[in-house]
């Protein structure tokens, strides 16, 4: 994870400031990224204790923070044990997608009417980090630059509230999940063909492509080692476009 985030530094992206004013902030934030990449898990009861000690702070700021990611369904505390992660089920990725449809599609078809031109390599350099990361099957590191590409591209409108509800968005899909992208590399074609209408300034080609990328999440999903049952037989609260 550090790795990908100097790696990324190279870039000089100007990436959208989450507020990180105390410690309680700062260990939410870490929480969350390793939920995001999955280091922790729905199954095991984590105690407060072990993971205050291993991130290097006192159990508070840590109580605190799981408190937080409780309220919002990230976590269930387990009563004088700790916490497990809580699966995220059928039902609330499809919210999940539904809100990310209205908010992160309709802010892509903002940004591409009026993106600085010379903020295209910023998002090329991404796509190469994330082709390498593919590649290397490292999972985390193509996490972690697709976030910052996604997060980028809305972080363009400079509407701060905005980034950080998609953000929270993105990464409350991630959680819960399986950590394995079914397919990287094809992944990386449509953020290609992103930037292109992006750059381009085509709204409707960029409504198009992102509704279709947010659908691969469903299919991430259903192929599940699970097999994942549990979604038989339910129908999805809305269906994108066909393409
Ligand atoms: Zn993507």
């Amino acid at each position: 994870m550090a790795d990908a985030t100097e790696r990324l530094g190279e870039v000089s992206l100007e990436l959208p400031k989450l507020t990180v004013h105390s410690l309680r902030d700062r260990t939410e934030e870490i929480i969350r990224d390793r939920l995001v990449a999955g280091a922790l898990v729905p199954g095991p009861t984590y105690t407060i204790r072990s993971l205050a000690d291993e991130l290097d702070v006192s159990p508070t700021p840590v109580r605190e923070a799981v408190q937080r990611l409780s309220g919002e369904g990230a976590l269930e505390i387990v009563r004088n044990r700790g916490f497990r992660v809580v699966e995220m089920d059928t039902e609330a990725l499809e919210e999940n997608l539904f809100m990310r449809r209205l908010l992160e599609v309709e802010a892509l078809v903002e940004v591409s009417s009026r993106i600085d031109p010379d903020r295209r390599e910023v998002y090329e350099r991404l796509i190469d980090e994330m082709e390498q990361a593919g590649q290397a099957e490292d999972y985390q590191r193509y996490l972690a630059a697709s976030r910052t590409f996604h997060l980028g591209l809305v972080a363009e409108l400079a509407m701060p509230k905005l980034t950080e509800m998609i953000g929270r968005l993105r990464d409350s899909a991630r959680i819960g999940r399986v950590t394995r992208e079914t397919n990287m590399v094809s992944g990386n074609r449509e953020h290609h063909a992103l930037v292109d209408a992006v750059f381009r300034g085509d709204g409707d080609e960029v409504r198009r492509l992102m509704i279709a990328h947010l659908d691969h999440h469903r299919h991430e999903w259903s192929d599940r080692p699970d097999g994942g049952e549990s979604r038989e037989g339910t129908a999805p609260l809305w269906r994108p476009r066909p393409h």
